[in-house]
Parts: C-alpha cells; structure tokens; sequence
C-alpha cells in the first residue's frame, strides 16, 4: 500500500522538508532551498497545532569585539552551556519548529559555534542560520561553518565611511569576510536604519545585489540604552523609499520595526509565540531580544519555559 507522504516525512528519517501544522495551514519548509510552501486550505485543530514557534533565535553569548553605538545586545556577560542549546533545540524541533537563528553579541566569539551549527544541522531538521558583524570569519571557521548553515546574516549598516563610523571597521575588511561568506552559504544583508545610515540605501542595497546577497533586512532601529530608536522624520523618509524601490535584492523588514511599511505575511494567523520566541544568553525564554522579562529555561526544559511564558503573556493581554 502506498504510504502517505506527510507521515513519511518525520524529521527523524532526515528528509529535507519539514512539515509543520498551524493556524494558517500546513506549512512544509525545505531548509536546503529555503522554500517554504503553504497548503492554507488544510484546517486543522488546534491541538494538532505545533506547539513550538516557527522560528526562534538564540543569542549564545553577550559578548562581542565590536561596540555599535545602537548595540541592544545586554551588556552583562553571559554565556550558554553548549549542551543546553543543544538539548533546547531538540526539544523545539520535536515540537515543530523550523529554524535557529544564532547571534548574540557575535556569535562566532562562542568558542564552539562551528560544533554547535554541525550538530544541531546533522541531528536536528532546523534550518541553521547566524547573524554576524562577519569580521572574525576566517579560511578555517568558513570550512568549519560551510554545509553545516543553510543561511547567513551579515549586518552591514551603510558602506564605505558611514560603515566604518559606525562599525570602527575598514569596509574593505568587510568585502574581504563578504568572499568567506559565500563559502559558507547563501546570505543576506542587515541594515539598521537610522538617521545616519538612511542615504547610504540605495548605494547599500546595489552593493548587496553586486555581491549575490539573496535578502536586505530593514532594521529601523530600536530604543536601548541612551538611545531612542529611529526618529519620526527618518521613519518616513524610510517608507517613501521603500514605496519607490526597485532593487533586485528583495527587502524584509524586522517584526519590532515594520510598523508603517507596506509588508505581506503569509502566515497572519501565526502570530506572537506561535511565530518567534527568543532565549538570551542566560538561558531566558523571551518573547523577543528587545524584551527584558521572560522565563528561566529550567530542567524541564524549552517547552515547559514556553507554556509559563504563553500563559503569562494571554495573562497580560
Ligand atoms: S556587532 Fe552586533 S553585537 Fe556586536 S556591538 Fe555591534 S550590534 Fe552589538
């Protein structure tokens, strides 16, 4: 008797595609081609529902050898236990999530991040990704990194000067860890938008479409420490050049800074904790890295600490 497909495909026959049930639909991601099809004409229960989000991030530490001046990275030092993040990952990837996202601080500072990517990549069905200032890249971490990503962030606010006031790095240097790059994996290109960096878009974006990045990431920036986020004029001067861009690289804008931007969703129903949650690098379960409460991961583990945090935040609603 043939065999239904959909059953076949448990993660753990290592097949590329992962099959997700949710409120928008079934959802089956390949992590290989980052292409993502939607079947929104499947209703199903909610108890049938994957109980973990889509995505989640993981800042695996705080620290960072950079010093951005609008860094919301807390500035406490703190560091995940290899083993943990591996445990957590499982637990996520049994209960339906699609991808990790690394960062921090910089994630390349984690003393084990080439293991920590080969392994969640090898025995997990996540889609690894990691978000990078990219200038600790080397020939050995790129090797090291390379099959073991599906995706790579590279945060790149600007070019030329205004990436080097601001990043205190040469962008040449940037270029240079830009070739590493694309040893390791298709990438993307994040930008914060600010007051500052706002005319170096379209110079920005054409550089992104010369250098084969397959995404730009708006970031209009946040408020953290001493800082306000982006102002009023910026954030409008921001949506008249969305509204007129004609760019190859296709834009994207972050969840926390899209309010105004003309966005799609293919998935409005997913929302909140059904879409994203994020661990910091003390092992707190968050609703997003901008937020500063949320729920200690404990022994009984990621899916314990997401129900505690699900109740309080329908709780706070
Ligand atoms: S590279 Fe990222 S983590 Fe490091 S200081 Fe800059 S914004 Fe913060």
């Amino acid at each position: 008797m043939e065999q239904n497909p959909l059953r076949t495909a448990h993660p753990s026959a290592r097949s590329p595609l992962k099959y997700r049930v949710g409120p928008s639909g079934l959802h089956i991601f390949d992590r290989q081609t980052g292409i993502n099809l939607l079947f929104d004409e499947v209703r199903a229960r909610q108890s049938q529902w994957a109980a973990a989000p889509r995505q989640v991030s993981v800042a695996v530490t705080n620290a960072c050898d950079l010093a951005c001046p609008y860094c919301y990275a807390p500035k406490t030092s703190a560091t995940l236990d290899f083993d943990s993040v591996v445990e957590w990952l499982e637990e996520l990837d049994a209960n339906g999530c699609l991808g990790v996202g690394f960062g921090g601080g910089e994630p390349t500072v984690y003393p084990r991040f080439a293991e920590l990517c080969r392994k969640i990549a090898h025995e997990t069905a996540l889609a690894v990704t990691f978000t990078t200032h990219a200038h600790r890249l080397n020939n050995e971490l790129a090797s090291a990194l390379a099959g073991n990503v599906h995706f790579v962030r590279v945060s790149m606010d600007g070019v030329g000067d205004t990436y080097e006031s601001l990043r205190s790095r040469s962008f040449s240097s940037l270029c240079l860890r830009l070739e590493l790059v694309r040893q390791i994996a298709c990438f993307g290109i994040n930008f914060v938008v600010n007051s500052q960096t706002l005319a170096d878009l379209d110079a920005a974006t054409e550089f992104a479409a010369e250098i084969g990045a397959l995404e730009f990431l708006l970031l209009p920036e946040q408020p953290t420490w001493g800082r306000t986020g982006i102002d009023e004029n910026t954030a409008l001067a921001l949506r008249h050049w969305v509204s007129n861009y004609r760019g190859s690289v296709p834009l994207t804008v972050s969840t926390a800074g899209a309010a105004g931007l003309p966005t799609s969703n293919p998935l409005p129903n997913e929302t909140g904790l059904r879409a994203y949650a994020h661990i910091d690098a003390s092992g707190i379960l968050k609703t997003s890295s901008f937020e500063n409460a949320g729920v200690a991961i404990g022994v009984d583990g990621v899916m314990r600490a997401l129900e505690v945090l699900r109740t309080r935040v329908e709780e706070n609603e």
